[in-house]
C-alpha cells in the first residue's frame, strides 16, 4: 500500500509556466555573462555554454541546469543571479493563467505546496506575482537557500527534512526530467513531468480530484 500523498514539489520555470522568449532571454543573460568572463563575443559565449552543457551531460550522465553549466566554465553563482535579476524582465513576456492559478489554489486545499527552483528569490517572487501565485506555497526553496542548484542530493534531502515529509508522500512537477525529477524518484518520491500548461492541467491524474 503506497503512502498517501501529502506534499507537492513544484519546479517554476518551464513548468508552472512555459515562455519560451523568457527562456531565451535567461539564456542569453548567462551567455552574457560567460562571454564577459571569456572575453569572447556573445555567440562565442553561447557555443561554449553549449559544449559545456554536452560535455557535462555526458561525464554526469543527466542533463546538466544552466547554472551549472555556468559555474563549470568559471561563473560565480551569486554574480550569474545578481545579472540574472538586474537583466530579466519578466514582467514583459508573463502573464497570469487562471487555469493554473484554479488548479494550484485547488490542489493547495489538500495538500501542502512547495516551490523548489534553481530561479533566484528576486525574479522567482517577480514571476509568481505575474503568474497570481504568490501566497501559494508554504515555502519557497530558490537558489539562494543552497547556492547549490537541482539536481543535488544533499540539498533535496535536507529539503526533505525540513519539510519533515517522507520521500514517498512527495510528488515531484517539473518540466525537465533530469535536472527536477530523476533524483526524487531515486530516494522514493514520486515525480510528474509536464512540458506545457496542458500537461500541467492533467497533474490530478496522479493526485486525484476532489471538487469541494
Ligand atoms: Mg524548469
Amino acid at each position: 500500500m503506497s503512502e498517501p500523498l501529502r506534499a507537492l514539489l513544484f519546479d517554476l520555470d518551464g513548468t508552472l509556466y512555459v515562455n519560451r522568449e523568457l527562456g531565451r532571454e535567461i539564456h542569453l543573460s548567462a551567455c552574457r555573462t560567460i562571454g564577459a568572463l571569456k572575453g569572447v563575443t556573445l555567440s562565442r559565449a553561447e557555443l561554449l555554454v553549449k559544449e559545456t552543457k554536452e560535455r557535462l551531460t555526458t561525464e554526469l550522465g543527466y542533463r546538466v541546469s544552466l547554472t551549472r553549466t555556468c559555474t563549470e566554465l568559471g561563473a560565480d553563482i551569486r554574480e550569474l543571479h545578481r545579472r540574472f535579476c538586474q537583466e530579466i524582465t519578466p514582467e514583459e513576456f508573463l502573464r497570469q493563467d487562471p487555469r493554473v492559478v484554479e488548479l494550484l489554489r485547488r490542489l493547495g486545499r489538500r495538500f501542502e505546496l512547495y516551490l523548489y527552483t534553481n530561479n533566484n528569490r528576486c525574479l522567482t517572487e517577480r514571476i509568481l506575482g505575474l503568474l497570481g501565485l504568490d501566497g501559494l506555497f508554504r515555502r519557497v526553496y530558490s537558489i539562494e537557500d543552497s547556492w547549490r542548484p537541482k539536481p543535488d542530493r544533499e540539498v533535496l534531502e535536507e529539503m526533505l527534512r525540513e519539510i519533515d515529509c517522507p520521500a514517498a508522500a512527495c510528488l515531484f512537477v517539473g518540466d525537465r526530467y533530469d535536472v527536477d525529477l530523476l533524483l526524487p524518484r531515486t530516494v522514493g518520491a514520486r515525480v510528474f513531468l509536464s512540458t506545457t500548461v496542458e500537461e500541467l492541467l492533467t497533474v490530478e491524474t496522479i493526485t486525484g480530484r476532489y471538487d469541494e
